[in-house]
């Protein structure tokens, strides 16, 4: 009799028929994990009018595209998509299923872990397929799903033994996107979907996209701003010596809570994490988790009143002063040189 292979399947995310680059991530680690099963990688696919996009996953080395196309289905709904995957996951019971960490995947992984009763590791920085069968006899061929945890002190690695699907959101832009030099030559197969009366408790009848969205991890300057800078009317100095050096302006999350900037330029752990040429840290502490999102800079100058704050630690250049005299000083100094 023909065992069933085991299957890696990734929920493919998309937006006017593009693939997020998080789901290339995943499809390219998920062949890993596959071939150290010796299993099978699969897509999971929903939306509308995309097909060219799920014959495109192939070459990522889907060997299979689960594909739900409805007009209903064109945008990202979070009853019906959660419906249709739990239900395709209860259907075919893959070994694995990965999503990418966005709002849609933070949004759709919880709900298919909690119907299938399966655990779930969120925010994870890499996979592995392990043996632990030094910890229990049949913990073979576990998912290890690695992740930072306790603030971002430690790098946790974590098992669901008893799980019978293994589900994990991963973070954007830590896994290689690889595409193959010869797509694998897979299959299609249509998943039917009929529309339920309580999937249509949300309607999306406009979408806009945000046009100010700011891409950090592509400035080659970032001034970033903290807590020391005192209020949102100070805070505006850093855009003004942003501008003038050709950088975009970030914050640390305690200048976000306060309102001096808006969250999708938060620098760190649960932020972006940038490596410009040049990181101007202006009145933050260094605390462990914004440290996280800058440190590889290559070069880090550092203004803070207090000449023992830790960001001192990692920055090239340390000016200990108040950003409020140090700033002008540097934006005179560029417009006079
Ligand atoms: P503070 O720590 O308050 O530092 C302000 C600094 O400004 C001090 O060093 C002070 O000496 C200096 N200062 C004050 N006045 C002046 C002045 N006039 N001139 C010059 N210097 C002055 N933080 C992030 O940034 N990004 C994250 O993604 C993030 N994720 C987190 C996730 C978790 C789970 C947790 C628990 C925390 C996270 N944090 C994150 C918060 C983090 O722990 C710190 O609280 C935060 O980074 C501190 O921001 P800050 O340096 O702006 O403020």
């Amino acid at each position: 009799m023909n065992e069933k292979k085991p299957q890696v399947w990734v929920f493919v995310e998309q937006r006017d028929g593009k693939p997020a680059d998080v789901s290339l991530e995943l499809l390219s680690k998920g062949r890993k994990l596959a071939e150290s099963l010796r299993g099978e990688l699969k897509a999971v696919l929903i939306g509308h009018d995309v097909e060219d996009l799920a014959k495109e996953l192939f070459g990522y080395g889907a060997s299979e595209v689960l594909l739900a196309d409805h007009p209903e289905l064109k945008h990202y709904n979070t009853l019906p998509y959660s419906r249709l995957v739990s239900e395709l996951v209860d259907e075919h019971q893959p070994r694995i299923v990965l999503f990418g960490a966005s709002f849609v995947g933070r949004d759709l992984a919880p709900r298919v872990a909690s119907h299938t009763l399966s655990g779930l590791t969120a925010d994870c920085t890499d996979l592995q397929i392990s043996d632990v069968t030094y910890l229990r006899q049949d913990y073979a061929e576990l998912l290890l799903q690695i992740r930072p945890a306790f603030g971002g002190n430690i790098i946790a690695t974590i098992i669901c033994p008893d799980s019978p699907v293994q589900m994990a959101t991963v973070r954007e832009g830590v896994m290689e996107k690889i595409p193959l030099a010869q797509p694998v030559d897979g299959r299609i197969t249509p998943i039917p979907y009929t529309p339920q009366g309580p999937d249509e408790l949300v309607r999306i009848i406009e979408r806009h996209r945000e046009d100010n969205k700011v891409d950090l991890k592509a400035a080659p300057i970032i001034v970033s701003g903290g807590y020391g800078m005192g209020n949102f009317q100070n805070f505006q100095i850093l855009y003004e010596l942003a501008h003038l050096i050709g950088g975009e302006v970030a914050g640390t999350r305690a200048a976000v809570d306060a309102g001096f900037i808006d969250h999708n330029r938060q620098v760190g752990q649960t932020g972006v994490t940038v490596r410009p040429k040049l990181y101007i840290a202006c009145g933050i502490s260094g605390a462990i988790q914004h440290r996280a999102g800058m440190q590889d800079a290559n070069k880090i100058i550092a203004i803070n009143s207090d000449p023992d704050a830790p960001i001192f630690g990692i920055c090239h250049y340390r000016i200990v002063g108040d950003v409020m005299e140090v700033i002008p000083m540097l934006i005179d100094a560029y417009k006079h040189k």
